[in-house]
């Protein structure tokens, strides 16, 4: 027997089946899906079986050494949907298997069988194996693999993948209170009347006893670690390096939720799904609906009527709304039947979480984008919610869109696809409109509750009237009446494209990276410059290299900064500062939502991540800080991303009983995406930026594909580049526009030029093919001369 093995070889050159020969002993074990090791040359390499054939047109086959698996790791439809991925990406197909599988597999592990049930549910002759213990290494099962592989398939016995974590578990400083409650009142008592920092510090712990991170602690109080040194040394605090804790859900209990009754709309809106899913039919619904309209519960008592028919569910959510509230409303529905797969987990417990998936412990995986890809065998829905995110689309390779995935395993289930959101994708909307898609409407929130009414606010205005703080006056009035009235308020900086960096003020100089054309990020907490492409370090320049003025500081607001000036202003409101320095630690994220939710502060400050999912019912102000700070990427999506964003935001206020309220901050309120983002117009918006698409050929009127071209050599990338583009051009039709080669919107990262080429078409039957050709023609000065070409089918970030 000969079996297909495409070797853990990404090149193009490999990127083909290669034929080996089955050792008798395992040709009840080699199958389609299973991981096996291989001679390569001089080399053994990993390689998964895709098939079999009974002769080969090569001679002198090599056999395959070992299996790695005992069941296949990717079944019939995977390995599939793996060809398919590689068509569709212009990926290498052991990219495309690997994709598929969580990181663990991939990792270093240690392979171990593991018996499952008891002793005599074995053949006789394989119980030794386990007499002593219940879980023996690979290879002790030598010669026995073939027969376990059959207990495998029934159960008795599973593999593990034990992996060795690199990552060493985190230690960091955590500070507690070393004495008493009693005694740390009775020595506040005694401290000196101006010694402010440190009687805030006892506050903190005559409320709160147990220990927290220090680092936490000071953003918390705004104080500096010295303030805390010297309780420490008084004896009043203890310091101590402990781990941090590893997994934010265990030993949680979710209280069980009940389907509600559906409203007349929920009704209409759910009835087409059901049917489809009762009729095995493969059909895509878009469902739009305002924030707080019912999508979610939509989204429940359709998997429930999936689970009733014997069949699974994906739901698919951006990493960034994988919050606990979210993963709570389904737990709290499906118990146990739910896994939760998203970054947060280390790659043990995504092990752990997928297992469950292979092994139908599960019924639905929540996740994000790689979920997709979750082994179930009878998938009866899928569900993607926020589908307009951009996080769905990967930005390595394979560079995959986990919509089209879901719309091609839906294919092969036959199984309903549905895509909800406020603020559809102008590509989905589009394709609803055509009625390739069916549009599923849940126009109102639910109990009525009106839209929070919206204030656009120009910023220029406010200067020239003499307000340089960043807050406008209407601004500080919302906040001063909601502190008044006990209502909650979320201040929303949008960093996306924005980053503090530090600018003369006399000459206007930047500090950039010398490597990449970017400025550097300044950071406050570490006091240094980064790069945020190569990760160049430097320190905070203290006057101007160009012309030696002391005016050089940095710009542009980050959280903190917003921070302090709150403080300044309004020091009498409690803040949250919600952003990547406050929640890198698990279970940050939640315990900080959890505080603002008891209304342990008046004001929740975050950038994106407190965008999406919040749903108190105390916040009754919404505030954005820089409306527009997005919409001058050199991207075609930015008007688009922009009226999304807004859109989002403004639908965390008001979302109950209280009207909301929602002030934008603006530089350019006369741009339409801002404009109709204070309206929640968005059938508006799409006529506007439809116009403007058709107009500049862009999706979804075209399709896009971009080369990027990158090497340390300006002009060797340039005619490079220029190579292919004249190339392209020969070979696609006139209608479509090859534009290029220009050099990328970041010309240069880590040292590396880099330029473009853009095509926009409609219809290239060949496009493919001639990407491919360019793959193939240059892979040989890949290797050698270390250039790199990127092609991106279907690109969401252009620079
Ligand atoms: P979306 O997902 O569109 O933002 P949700 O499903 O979260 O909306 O619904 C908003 C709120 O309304 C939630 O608190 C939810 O529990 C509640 N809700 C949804 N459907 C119903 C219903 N049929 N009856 C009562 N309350 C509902
Ligand atoms: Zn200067
Ligand atoms: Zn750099």
């Amino acid at each position: 027997m000969i079996a297909k093995v495409i070797v853990d070889v990404p090149a193009k050159q490999t990127d083909r089946a290669f034929d080996y020969l089955v050792p008798e002993s395992l040709e009840d074990v080699i199958k389609p899906g299973v991981r096996v090791i291989v001679p390569f040359g001089p080399r053994k390499i990993q390689g998964f079986v895709i098939g079999f054939s009974e002769r080969s047109e090569f001679t002198g086959l090599k056999e395959i050494i070992e299996p790695m698996d005992l069941t296949p790791v990717l079944n019939e439809e995977l390995l599939g949907l793996g060809d398919w991925l590689t068509e569709q990406t212009l990926s290498y197909k052991i990219s495309a298997f690997q994709v598929m599988l969580p990181a663990a597999l991939k990792a270093k592990y240690e392979k171990k069988i593991k018996l499952r049930q008891s002793m005599d549910q074995l053949p006789e002759q394989l119980q030794f194996l386990f007499e002593k213990n219940d879980t023996i290494l690979w290879n002790e099962a030598e010669g026995y693999l073939a027969q376990l592989q059959k207990e495998a398939t029934k159960g008795t016995v599973e593999v593990l993948y034990e992996v060795k974590e690199r990552v060493k578990k985190k230690k960091l400083k955590h500070i507690s209170a070393k004495v008493s409650k009693e005694e740390l009142m009775t020595q506040k008592e005694q401290l000196a009347a101006n010694a402010e920092k440190q009687k805030a510090v006892l506050d903190f712990f005559i409320e709160n006893p147990k220990s927290i991170e220090q680092r936490e602690l000071l953003s918390i109080l705004d104080v500096p670690a010295t303030t805390i040194k010297s309780l420490v040394k008084k004896g009043l605090l203890l310091e101590e390096d402990l781990e941090v804790y590893r997994d934010p859900y265990e030993d949680r209990v979710f209280e069980k939720t009940k389907p509600l009754t559906l409203t007349a709309e929920q009704e209409q809106a759910i009835s087409p799904i059901l049917a489809t899913l009762e009729e095995n039919k493969q059909k895509v619904f878009l469902l739009y609906g305002v924030t707080g309209s019912g999508k979610t519960e939509i989204y429940l008592q359709s998997i429930q009527r999936a689970i009733e028919m014997g069949k699974e569910a994906i739901v698919l959510v951006p990493e960034i709304s994988l919050t606990p509230q979210m993963v709570k409303r389904f737990k709290g529905r499906f118990g146990n039947e739910v896994a939760v797969l998203h970054s947060g987990l280390s790659s043990g417990e995504k092990y752990d979480e997928w297992r469950k998936i292979e092994r139908k412990e599960v019924k639905v995986v929540v996740g994000a984008r790689s979920a997709i890809f979750a082994p179930f065998e009878n998938l009866g829905i899928i569900i993607i919610d926020e589908e307009h995110e951009t996080s769905y689309k990967q930005e390595d390779n394979p560079r995959y869109h986990a919509r089209d995935v879901a719309i091609q395993r839906a294919n092969f289930h036959q199984c309903p696809v549905i895509l909800g959101s406020a603020t559809p994708s102008l590509e989905t909307f589009a394709r609803a409109q055509k009625g390739v898609y069916e549009q599923l409407n849940l126009p109102k929130r639910m109990n009525n509750q009106a839209l929070p009414s919206v204030e656009i606010i120009d910023m220029r205005e406010e200067l020239r009237e003499g307000n340089r703080s960043m807050f406008s006056r209407a601004l500080i009035e919302g906040l001063k009446d909601r502190l008044e009235k006990k209502q909650q308020i979320v201040l929303f900086l949008n960093k996306r494209g924005h980053s503090s960096f530090v600018m003369c003020r006399d000459c206007g100089y930047v500090d950039n990276c010398p490597n990449c054309d970017i400025s550097l990020t300044y950071h406050r907490f570490s006091q240094q410059m980064k790069c945020h492409y190569c990760g160049y370090e430097s320190y905070v320049p203290s006057t101007c290299p160009e012309c030696n003025s002391e005016h050089i500081r940095y710009f542009g607001t980050g959280t903190q900064k917003v921070e302090e000036e709150l403080g300044k202003v309004l020091p009498e409101a409690r803040v949250i500062r919600m952003d990547v320095d406050t929640t890198s630690r698990k279970g940050a994220h939640e315990k900080l939502l959890n505080d603002f939710q008891d209304g342990k502060a008046d004001i929740l400050l975050g950038t994106q991540m407190i965008a999406k999912g919040l749903d108190f019912p105390n916040i009754t102000l919404v505030g954005v800080l820089s409306a527009d700070t997005m919409l001058h990427l050199p991207d075609f999506r930015s008007s688009e991303k922009t009226f999304q964003l807004l859109t989002q935001v403004s639908g965390r206020a008001g979302r109950h009983e209280l009207p909301g309220e929602v002030i934008i901050q603006t530089y350019t309120p006369e741009h339409y995406s801002v404009e109709l983002a204070a309206t929640q117009n968005f059938d508006h918006f799409f006529e506007r930026e439809m116009m403007i698409r058709r107009a500049h050929q862009y999706p979804p009127y075209y399709y896009i594909a971009l080369i990027t071209v990158s090497h340390e050599n300006v002009a060797y990338v340039a005619s490079t580049t220029d190579k292919i583009t004249k190339f392209v051009q020969s070979k696609l039709s006139r209608e479509a526009s090859v534009l290029g080669p220009v050099a990328s919107p970041i010309s240069r990262i880590k040292n590396r030029y880099r330029y473009q080429c853009l095509i926009k078409y409609k219809r290239e039957p060949n496009l493919n093919q001639t990407l491919k050709t360019i793959l193939e023609h240059y892979q040989q000065e890949m290797v050698s001369k270390g250039l790199q070409i990127s092609i991106d089918v279907n690109p969401y970030i252009l620079m």
